[in-house]
């Protein structure tokens, strides 16, 4: 049996804030071209939701990249594990990450995906963390804040466990 831990954001919230972010990119991308871009693995639930909630045309892609390997802290190092299958040159890319820390990653795929020529790069992120502050990080669209605790649910990980958690929730140190 999976654990259960104490959510920090439950499922009702998630969905709330997935339909908010839903309308507001709606609202945006009118007459746009807009291509959804998913980093995986932990932004896969956030991703799924998200585009359902998006009332507009658009495309979808995945990039892959790795930075925390089995650890609670970054690495430090992000590294493309799989580039988008499709170019994305004239598209509105918008970047869907699961949580932004230091902004390491985001940073590096933006780089990444600026060299793709497309019309637009935008960023949405589920959660951001205090962190990104001291970096220059620059996300567009924020569903919540939250401070530095390690979190695990919804698409995020810990060791690749805990993705199926439906909710968000701090990772008990006894679990670490
Ligand atoms: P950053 O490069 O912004 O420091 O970290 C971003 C990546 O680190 C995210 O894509 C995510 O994979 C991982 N990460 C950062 N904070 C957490 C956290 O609290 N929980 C989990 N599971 N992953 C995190």
């Amino acid at each position: 049996m999976l654990p259960e831990l104490q959510p920090l954001i439950t499922v009702e919230r998630i969905q709330q804030k997935v339909n908010e972010l839903g309308d507001q990119i709606s609202n945006d991308y009118k007459n746009k071209n807009l291509l959804c871009v998913a980093i995986l693995k932990g932004a896969i639930p956030f991703f799924a939701d998200l585009i359902q909630a998006i009332q507009l045309p658009l495309e979808t892609d995945f990039i892959c990249v790795s930075s925390y390997g089995n650890d609670t802290k970054s690495s430090g190092v992000a590294k493309m594990v799989l580039d988008l299958g499709h170019s994305a040159e004239a598209k509105d890319i918008l970047l869907i990450e699961d949580i932004v820390d230091t902004g390491l990653t985001i940073n590096y795929v933006l780089e990444n995906l600026k060299t793709k020529k497309p019309a637009s790069l935008k960023v949405v992120t589920l959660l951001l963390k205090p962190g990104s502050l001291k970096n220059d990080v620059t996300v567009d669209y924020v569903g919540f804040e939250i401070g530095n605790d390690f979190v695990v649910g919804y698409g995020l990980d810990y060791a690749e466990k805990y993705r199926n958690l439906p909710y968000v929730a701090i990772l008990p140190k006894e679990l670490i």
